[in-house]
């Protein structure tokens, strides 16, 4: 007996299924219908434009979301730094990258940009200022 192989269209399409995801790259918020067999993502509708293309065979195959938080800081004019990761976290790993952060205290001064602690829990991504703070006594100095 011959074995027939059926063309990857025609393979894909009959095993697909639909997942519904929401385009949250602009307000626009479009309802983006992915078609896939597992993680191979067969077709993305309902994006008006190629953004949602993207944004639909990532959020099927590797979600991942942006973490802004604060983190305690000492020696500065206020208690908590503004901090964002480096890069989108992987989405189950989002908890276990905030949780890291708890006991983080980093000391005045801090550069804008700087990276305040590397490798949270393990991800590969850093965490980075995204305020200058000035110590308590440069800010004396400059008062
Ligand atoms: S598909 Fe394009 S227009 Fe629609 S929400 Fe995404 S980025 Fe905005």
């Amino acid at each position: 007996m011959t074995e027939q192989t059926l063309p990857p269209d025609e393979q894909s399409t009959d095993e697909a299924e639909t997942f519904v995801y929401m385009c949250t790259s602009c307000p626009l918020g479009c309802r983006l219908e992915v078609d896939a067999v597992d993680e191979d993502v067969i077709e993305v509708r309902g994006h008006s434009c190629k953004r949602g293309v993207k944004y639909g065979t990532q959020e099927h195959t590797d979600p991942r979301r942006a973490v802004s938080t604060t983190v305690w800081l000492h020696g500065g004019p206020c208690e908590r730094l503004p901090v964002r990761a480096s890069e989108p976290v992987p989405k189950p790993q989002v908890r276990e990258f905030v949780r890291a952060l708890q006991g983080l205290v980093v000391e005045a001064p801090v550069d804008f940009g700087a990276v305040v602690a590397s490798d949270v829990a393990g991800t590969g991504i850093d965490l980075i200022a995204t305020r200058e703070i000035v110590s308590e006594r440069e800010r004396e100095t400059v008062g």
